[in-house]
């Protein structure tokens, strides 16, 4: 059986109608919709010969086995936000169903090939991604966190979790699914508007964004806005103001995708009748390479300072969160950039903003790369985000291309 890229986006027109309404996708992790898609999988993998399985994470396996046990992954996910889009995940996992189906018609291959449905990787319903590719990882270490969650309703993550198969004690023996892998693929929409920009179908991910996530608090004094000089007061929006301005100037001059994004100020005590005495600010700041990322941030603290001496106020840092670059594997670069020119002419690389599940498992130390194919108007987490089926039909020619191409520099 020939590979048919038109199939999988008729199939994902099906998913999006067996899964959705007019709000868009319903498919959150550990609901009945979700349920729902996952069976759905299973019913168009049947004919095959690949064994499911469904691990101690919640994750679901279709495995081909092959002449050697060593393993080719592709991975996506079935999960969706609440009126999510229809290709967030779908895409890969519904594309790597294909390419199965491609391998398992033609006899045993040389690798094992195996196609993972990760567990809940978009964290919707309980504020938690990459659930199930982190336990698969090995990473995940706040399970006392996980025990303690809530879903807007009050239902306790590990009940849902229960309810799904899902002993949270036993999660991590979902790194057992990991021995063996050789190496991970995993195509995704881009969620953004770089290839769109650009005119191109397809492009290679080169890896996934560190991000230093800091709240930033200035502190002046709260004055009378009649009775204090302009030049008697201490105002902490100002520094906070002309931070928010040169965070945009340092991602000029850093480059290379660095961006920073100053997601919200609050001020205190917000009246129309006070100077701001205190200026809390949440700072975003990402980029690819650790050590510029560094200086990204290093220059934001030196400029916070300079700004809070011109104006008389305070300035503190304390981090919120942060997360290392991680770049995939350079051969499979190659090889992605190989496959994507021979269906659509040129390949363009390029970072992901978003963090996806092949972060987790790259971080575990298996060889991995992604593709993006085009998001249009770059959006997504909503029923408007699409891609043109021409491009959908390209990017499953180009995931099986490398799937092609890396099970061959595998068994060299
Ligand atoms: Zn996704």
């Amino acid at each position: 059986m020939a590979l048919d890229p038109s199939r999988t986006v008729a199939e994902l027109r099906e998913l999006r109608e067996l899964t959705g309404d007019a709000d868009g996708a319903q498919r959150v992790a550990w609901t009945d919709t979700w349920e729902r898609a996952r069976e759905w999988l299973r019913g168009k993998l049947d004919g095959i010969r690949a064994d499911e399985t469904v691990d101690a994470a919640g994750n679901q396996w279709f495995t081909l086995r092959g002449d050697s046990e060593r393993a080719l992954l592709i991975g996506g996910h079935l999960d969706s936000v609440p009126n999510g889009g229809w290709l967030d995940g779908a895409l890969n996992v519904v594309a790597g169903a294909e390419v199965l189906r491609r391998f398992a018609s033609e006899g045993t291959p040389p690798l094992t090939v195996r196609l993972v449905n990760w567990a809940d990787e978009e964290g919707a319903r309980f504020g938690r991604s990459l659930f199930g590719s982190s336990a698969a990882a090995g990473s995940m270490a706040d399970q006392d966190e996980i025990r303690e969650r809530t879903d807007s309703n009050g239902i306790r993550w590990v009940n849902a979790l229960a309810e799904h198969g899902v002993d949270l004690d036993r999660a991590l023996d979902a790194r057992a699914e990991l021995e063996g892998a050789a190496a991970y693929l995993e195509l995704h929409i881009e969620q953004g508007p770089v290839l769109e920009a650009m005119d191109l179908p397809l492009g290679v991910v080169l890896g996934t964004f560190g991000v230093e996530r800091h709240q930033v608090t200035f502190r002046g004094q709260a004055a009378h806005a009649g009775s204090t000089p302009m030049d008697k007061r201490r105002d902490a929006l100002a520094g906070a103001a002309k931070l928010e301005l040169e965070i945009r100037e340092v991602a000029k001059r850093t480059g290379g995708g660095a961006v920073c994004t100053m997601g919200g100020v609050v001020t205190k005590p917000g009246i129309v009748t006070s100077v701001v005495e205190t200026a809390e600010c949440v700072l975003d700041q990402r980029h690819l390479d650790a050590v510029t990322l560094a200086s990204m941030l290093a220059e934001a603290k030196d400029a916070s300072e300079r700004f809070a001496r011109d104006e008389g106020v305070k300035v503190e840092w304390s981090r919120i969160w942060n997360i290392d670059p991680i770049l995939f594997d350079a051969e499979l670069i190659e090889l992605a950039d190989e496959s994507i020119r021979e269906v659509a002419g040129t390949s363009h690389r390029l970072p992901s903003g978003p963090l996806h599940d092949a972060a987790e498992v790259s971080r575990a130390g298996v060889p991995t790369v992604m593709l993006f194919v085009q998001s249009l108007r770059g959006l997504s987490h909503t029923k408007l985000e699409d891609t043109k089926p021409e491009h959908l039909e390209l990017s499953v020619q180009a995931l099986d291309r490398l799937a092609s191409k890396t099970l061959a520099r595998l068994t060299e």
